[in-house]
């Protein structure tokens, strides 16, 4: 969420604290034997922060049907860091680890001069496609969409616009972008409204139509620890104005939208979305560990069992949706997260009764395209007291962009490092890898994490390794946040394990026990489609099972 979007307030009372399955092939053409089973579009659902943990634990019948008759990946995991939003969406439709991609986390050295002088320190989040296309095109791989515009139009659809232009890519006349302003005023109220690229006609529209929702909500949120990141209007949560749904609701009418419309020579061949709902709520309310009913003045929409509720209907409209259009034997669907969601029981962040504090815990330093945030949390000080912190991003890790990066005073921040809360190790780029410069703090972790963190942890850091990266990365145990309530961006497992699943396109039922992650779901795709990649991708082509084979 970028600056321009926030909405700093005080306030006064204090308030502490499928349908996978599988329909008759009706629209195969008949005059291609294997057309059956050689899908032709591609649907990729994202659902933002979708842990492994939290569809156990919450009801979500949809996507369990999708893991269940598609062919669902058990040992998959997202793969990289930093497991954020802003990262990984461009992942899935690049095949590129983030080391390759352009950028690797919440921060950015702009080595090259990309985008204004060389060495310049930016927060990803707050790109749109201003910022962020030069990026992709400086690193200079295509997108699904630059395959896909090649057969028909290409759609992307998210109320979070760095989630939207990393899934579209850069873009071409064949694609479409459909995501929110930042702020309207019309008929005395302030409201978003549809914006992005080629936005269709049917989706936009005059003030208060169907795809403009409202702002200046509080709902339940403007209180601890929700109001770290609060939810100020409808864009994330679907909000209390029926006609003017938010969220996943607005994402989903409006692919189903899209479908509907883009027929005959303006037909789809691409759609990507992205969920918001389950992502705010888990920010907000700490993950698995939401409270519920017990929250004061408590509002259900607001919180993860709707959320998750609500992002499954969601799933079961876009399934049925291609059902019904006879679309599915032609269209692989790829359901999947971002990054899933860390419950931090062991809190390092500090809380001001000011909606958006968490801003103040996730970054500290003077980037080029925002404020200078200069309040970070007492856990982080020791660390700002070295004068040398140019940018640093703290989620469920810990990631530091250096002012002078001569190996003396990098060493000086990682002994630093080494000595904050929780840390469970420090390690420093070494050109195209990470060294560690610390021991392990094996006393921090338990069983099961102790072994994930043997297997992982070198493997998950190092696909950071790029100089415009960060300089040096803390690694954090489970249930640890230095950020908001729920957060992301680590190595732990509630992060890290996601649901990869793959649905339609004549697929067989088969699971695939490889551990596939995310940056394998593009060549993957592509391989499925039979269409032959154009770059060299860092991802895996697995093989799909596909019925009667
Ligand atoms: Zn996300």
């Amino acid at each position: 969420m970028s600056r321009r979007d926030r909405t700093i307030t005080s306030f006064a009372a204090v308030a502490l604290v499928a349908a996978a399955g599988l329909s008759p092939s009706a629209a195969a053409p008949a005059e291609k034997p294997k057309a059956a089973t050689t899908p032709d579009k591609v649907v990729i659902i994202v659902v933002d922060a979708l842990s492994k943990e939290i569809v156990k634990k919450y009801d979500m019948p949809n996507v369990e049907a999708m893991m269940k008759d598609g062919v669902d990946t058990p040992n998959g995991y997202l793969g990289h860091t930093g497991s954020v939003t802003v990262v990984t969406h461009n992942v899935i439709t690049s095949g590129m680890l983030p080391k390759h991609m352009g950028w690797t986390n919440e921060g950015y050295r702009d080595v090259d001069g990309v985008l204004g002088a060389p060495g310049g320190l930016y927060i990803t989040s707050n790109f749109g496609s201003a910022e962020m296309a030069p990026l992709q095109k400086h690193a200079g791989y295509p997108h699904l969409s630059d395959y896909l515009d090649d057969t028909g139009k290409v759609f992307t659809v998210s109320p979070k616009g760095y989630a939207a232009y990393g899934l579209s890519g850069p873009g071409s006349d064949d694609t479409s972008v459909v995501t929110f302003t930042s702020g309207e005023i019309c008929d005395g109220k302030r409201w978003r409204k549809p914006t992005g690229i080629s936005v269709p006609s049917y989706i936009d529209g005059p003030c208060g139509s169907r795809y403009w929702v409202e702002r200046d909500k509080e709902y339940d949120t403007f209180q601890f620890p929700a109001s770290l990141y609060p939810a100020t209007d409808d864009r994330y949560v679907v909000g209390d104005v029926p006609s003017n749904q938010g969220g996943d609701i607005w994402a989903t009418d409006a692919v189903l939208d899209i479908m509907e419309n883009q027929t005959g020579e303006d037909a789809w061949s691409g759609i990507f979305v992205s969920l918001p709902g389950v992502d705010k709520a888990a920010h907000m309310w700490g993950g698995v560990n939401d409270p519920e009913e017990a929250t004061p003045g408590y509002n259900a929409m607001t919180h993860l069992e709707y959320a998750t509720e609500t992002a499954d209907a969601q799933v079961g409209r876009i399934m049925d949706a291609l059902e019904d259009s006879g679309e599915l034997d032609s269209t692989l669907v790829v359901l999947t997260a971002d990054h899933g969601s860390v419950a931090g029981e062991h809190f390092h962040g500090d809380y001001e009764p000011a909606a958006d504090y968490g801003y103040y815990n996730w970054y500290y330093g003077d980037p080029e395209n925002d404020v200078f945030y200069n309040q970070p949390q007492e856990a982080l000080q020791p660390l700002v007291d070295t004068g040398n912190i140019g940018l640093s991003y703290s989620d469920s890790s810990l990631n530091v962009w250096l002012k002078d990066q001569s190996p003396a005073r990098v060493a000086e921040a990682a002994a630093v490092m080494e000595t904050l809360p929780d840390v469970t190790a420090v390690w420093r780029r070494d050109g195209d890898h990470f060294t560690r410069v610390s021991g392990i703090r094996w006393d921090l972790m338990h069983g099961a994490e102790k072994l994930w963190f043997a297997r992982k942890a070198r493997e998950l850091v190092d696909t950071q390794a790029a100089d415009y990266g960060p300089d040096l990365v803390a690694t954090l145990p489970d249930d640890t946040t230095y950020s908001v309530a729920g957060d992301h961006g680590g190595i732990q497992r509630a992060s890290q394990q996601i649901p990869i699943v793959f649905a339609g396109g004549g697929l067989s039922h088969k699971d695939l026990r490889a551990e596939v992650r995310a940056v394998d779901i593009m060549p993957t795709i592509l391989r499925q489609l039979g269409i032959p990649p154009t770059y060299p991708m860092d991802g895996v082509a697995y093989r799909l099972p596909t019925r009667g084979r």
